[in-house]
């Protein structure tokens, strides 16, 4: 029984397997999507149902799901090394005569994309994928496996006549397709768009629940072989070999070259068609191809000298600025925008480029009708990065800067340390209001789900809502005839509304957004001040005295105080029901074996995070501090701690402990 069982299992992982391969390699689907399902499903419940059976290699954990914590580091058996730059055609000359005196007899070179996403080095044993690591510092990284296994192009399983042990590397990246699918989703959840798809790429890669990386859409391919002995003389037949067993390779859209012309060519080639790929390449990485010539060739300190990155250049257009406008953001923050003669660049059409601030305008003394050059560089924005002062006409003025915001007409204001200006008028500038709802309902304030920033901005537009406390007076009947909004979903928001007002007082006041009110700020408010009135009527020096609270923080919370607008929806919140006073359970003194102790924490922790481990503090008697000084008792270090580790190795009094040594103490 238990034999036909794992038999079943067995075959149908074989077959998910080969048509994985079928769909994301060959790009040749076997089966319907919908067969495809109803087998992953049928081995999934066979899986669920015998663990016995388990194997970390299944189709099934493509799905992801589990959760890591911490990415355990790991040396890497051969060095990730850099790569060499060049930038123009006769560094790649002076290169090739390098190694021509190196060796004597006709070097042949494979030309490559230059993938733009972050490197991976994956091992296979026994034609099974046992572990992944990031680069990281070319000598040790992550291991990333749950989270490698959760990418389509990875083989878990190998294909025909492979060797026992190796790793290939390779490129993790992001299309442009994917990645603008990711942002629009940003922005409809009113989160900050990604900048591009190589840092978001690498972000994945870390995030700590797999399932969240398989949401992503990552892409892989494969570059490199490597291990102690090769099943191939060259590069070239290497990849053709990794192909047979299954791996998406560079060879793809590589090719061999018998001379550095062949190589020039390539790059003149996707110079231009570069921007025709589904997702972004910055250059084209030129190796030798003999693997004996790279051996007598060898490595410098840093990289390879039997390969070769080639960079391309940031394409620059030049075209006519019609004029600029400004944006408002959420915090008040004012952008300007310049608005372009629609231009051809890096094969997108550009309309508009950021001008980010006054100063920048300034700096490229930007006038009326000027003739700029943008540029497309690494991000996606592109930017003015110059004037053609040839073509300005002698009647053309200086762009002046707005004085007064675009949305509400109030005057703006310009911090002195910031190069940025505001509007001040935070409570009634439409997009100020809408961010503030927003910040309002999000998961770290009131959360209140089901309820987006599309339909906050519609709410505001009716004049249904202005600030928090509108919220709890909306009805069904207002809310029924928004855009797309159904029975259901109105109820849903309406059962949110009103299951906010169960959330503790500290959220709230995070919630109700007072400049420079964080999460933890608003936490050691409520603590030295349990209820809304005690801080209320807190005055300046009072708020100082509570630990990292300083003088900006306090004149926010004063001046906030201080507004009739502000009072009236605080007024009617606690009419609401919302809780404006602290719990009665919250911050319980667990023991107090840290009692009269100060801690600090430093570097990436991994155990817990600084948020729960400033709580274990506070809950065992101890009390937290923010710099390192000779009052520091406990600086408790995690990874890539820097320089409050060395400080206070120098003060020497300070007792340092790991993550788990923390631990130890508090359940001492
Ligand atoms: P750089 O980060 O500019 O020093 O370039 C080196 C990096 O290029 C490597 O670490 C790889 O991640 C990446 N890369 C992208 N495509 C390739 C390729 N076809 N061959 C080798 N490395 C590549
Ligand atoms: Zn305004």
């Amino acid at each position: 029984m238990s034999e036909n069982i794992q038999q079943k299992i067995e075959e149908l992982r074989e077959e998910l397997h080969q048509h994985n391969y079928n769909y994301y390699i060959l790009d040749e689907p076997s089966i319907s999507d919908f067969e495809f399902d109803a087998k992953l499903k049928e081995l999934q419940d066979l899986e669920a149902q015998y663990p016995e059976f388990n194997d970390p290699n299944s189709p099934t954990l493509r799905v992801g799901g589990g959760v890591t914590k911490n990415f355990p580091t790991v040396q890497h058996q051969f060095r990730m090394y850099s790569l060499d730059n060049s930038y123009d055609f006769n560094d790649l000359e002076d290169w090739e005569k390098r190694i021509i005196k190196t060796i004597d007899e006709p070097v042949e070179f494979v030309a490559e994309l230059k993938y733009d996403g972050a490197s991976i080095s994956i091992l296979y044993e026994n034609g099974k994928l046992i572990q992944a690591v990031t680069r990281g510092d070319g000598f040790q990284g992550d291991e990333i496996t749950s989270n490698v296994r959760t990418i389509s192009d990875v083989p878990l399983k190998l294909k025909g006549e492979f060797p026992e042990h190796f790793y290939m590397r390779g490129e993790i990246y992001l299309t442009r397709k994917n990645f603008d699918k990711l942002n629009a989703l940003r922005e409809e959840e009113g989160l900050d768009p990604f900048m591009n798809p190589r840092n978001t790429a690498s972000g994945s890669l870390k995030m700590q629940d797999s399932g969240e990386v398989r949401k992503r859409g990552l892409s892989a391919v494969l570059y490199q072989y490597i291990a102690e002995n090769f099943p191939a003389e060259t590069h070239w037949d290497l990849l053709a070999n990794a192909k047979q067993w299954g791996f998406r390779v560079s060879e793809d859209q590589a090719k061999l070259c018998r001379t550095l012309d062949d190589v020039k060519n390539f790059i003149n080639y996707w110079d231009q068609e570069r921007h025709n790929l589904p997702f972004e390449i910055d250059g084209i990485v030129i190796k030798v191809n003999s693997l004996k010539h790279q051996r007598e060739l060898g490595y410098t300190a840093k990289s390879p000298r039997w390969a070769m990155a080639y960079k391309f250049k940031a394409e620059k257009v030049e075209t006519e600025l019609l004029s600029v406008s400004y944006q408002v953001g959420r915090t008040g923050a004012i952008t300007p925008v310049a608005n372009l003669r629609p231009v051809l660049l890096a094969g997108t059409t550009v309309k508009r480029a950021s001008l980010h601030n006054e100063d920048i305008i300034k700096k490229l003394d930007l006038h009326e009708n000027d003739f700029v050059y943008v540029e497309k560089g690494g991000e996606i924005i592109p930017k003015i990065v110059g004037v053609n002062t040839e073509k300005r006409t002698s009647e053309s003025k200086e762009i002046e800067y707005i004085k007064h915001c675009p949305e509400c007409g109030t005057e703006l204001v310009k911090i002195e340390d910031q190069a940025i200006h505001f509007c001040p008028n935070e409570l009634h500038c439409p997009p100020q209001v809408v961010g503030r709802m927003i910040h309002y309902v999000s998961r770290k304030a009131l959360n209140i789900e089901n309820l987006g920033g599309e339909t906050i901005e519609q709410l505001y537009r009716e004049k249904l809502i202005e600030n928090p406390a509108d919220l709890y007076t909306l009805t069904k009947e207002q809310l029924l005839p928004l855009d797309r909004m159904a029975e259901k979903s109105a109820q849903n928001i309406l059962d949110g509304v009103e299951k906010s007002k169960e959330i503790p007082f500290e959220k709230v006041l995070y919630g109700i957004g007072i400049k420079h009110v964080g999460e933890t700020v608003a936490k050691k408010l409520v603590k030295n001040f349990p209820t809304i009135e005690e801080l209320k009527n807190a005055t300046e020096e009072e708020l100082c005295q509570v630990e990292d609270i300083g003088a900006k923080i306090a004149v926010s919370i004063t001046e906030f105080f201080a507004n009739q607008e502000n009072l009236l929806m605080i007024e009617r919140l606690k009419n609401y029901g919302v809780q404006l006073e602290k719990g009665e359970n919250t911050n319980d003194v667990i023991s107090n074996v840290l009692d009269g102790k100060t801690f600090l924490f430093t570097g990436k922790l991994s155990l817990f995070t600084r948020e729960q481990a400033e709580e274990m503090v506070e809950k065992h008697g101890g009390k937290n501090i923010s710099a390192v000084s000779k009052n520091l008792n406990y600086l408790i270090v995690g990874e890539k701690a820097g320089s409050k580790l060395k400080k206070a190795q120098d003060i020497g009094t300070i007792t340092i402990l790991d993550e788990q040594q923390f631990l130890d103490l508090v359940n001492s």
